[in-house]
């Protein structure tokens, strides 16, 4: 959406931010006046680059390993913390070692993710009732970052983004 100052808002006040962002390319000072929920990037209005880019959360994606697991993972999605829903799986009954976690995405359609995650990894995936797939955990976190399109929020690794991952599945 197109930020002026004149554009008008439906919003109360309290919604409202004004938001001073300085251009990394032409290190001129965009302000505009903005509620966050219509905000999903931030663009120079001088060289129309977009600079920041805005991403509501509504879950996160998660790659989880396990000592009792070697070389699996568990791919799912939480509507809460990663933390809490580590909390309660490790808390669940049947896995004698706790559950770690690799990388996390952030995620606006985190349901709708995992679906189309767990679709391309069906070749490896383990039990098609079960959320584990036999992968390598940084082989794993490269290919969700190619298959949503951006990078983990959280990783244990230094992701490499440029390999062709269908050639290491
Ligand atoms: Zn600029």
């Amino acid at each position: 959406m197109v930020h002026s100052a004149l554009t008008i808002y439906p919003y109360s006040l309290e919604k409202m931010y004004q938001i001073i962002h300085k251009c990394e390319k032409c290190g001129r000072e965009n302000s505009f006046e903005t509620a966050l929920d219509d905000l999903t990037e931030i663009k120079c209005e001088y060289c129309n680059i977009v600079s920041t880019v805005i991403r509501p959360i509504s879950g996160y994606i998660y790659i989880l390993s396990n000592t009792c697991m070697p070389g699996m993972v568990k791919i799912g999605f939480t509507t809460r913390n990663v933390e809490e829903r580590i909390k309660e799986l490790n808390s669940a009954s049947g896995v004698p070692n706790s559950f770690e976690i690799e990388a996390a995405f952030i995620s606006n359609a985190p349901a709708k993710d995992e679906t189309k995650i767990h679709t391309e990894l069906s070749e490896v995936r383990v039990n098609e009732a079960r959320e584990f797939f036999r992968i390598e955990p940084l082989i794993a976190t490269n290919h969700i970052s190619e298959i949503i399109g951006y990078e983990p929020t959280f990783s244990k690794f230094e992701p490499i983004f440029t390999t062709c991952l269908d050639k290491l599945l």
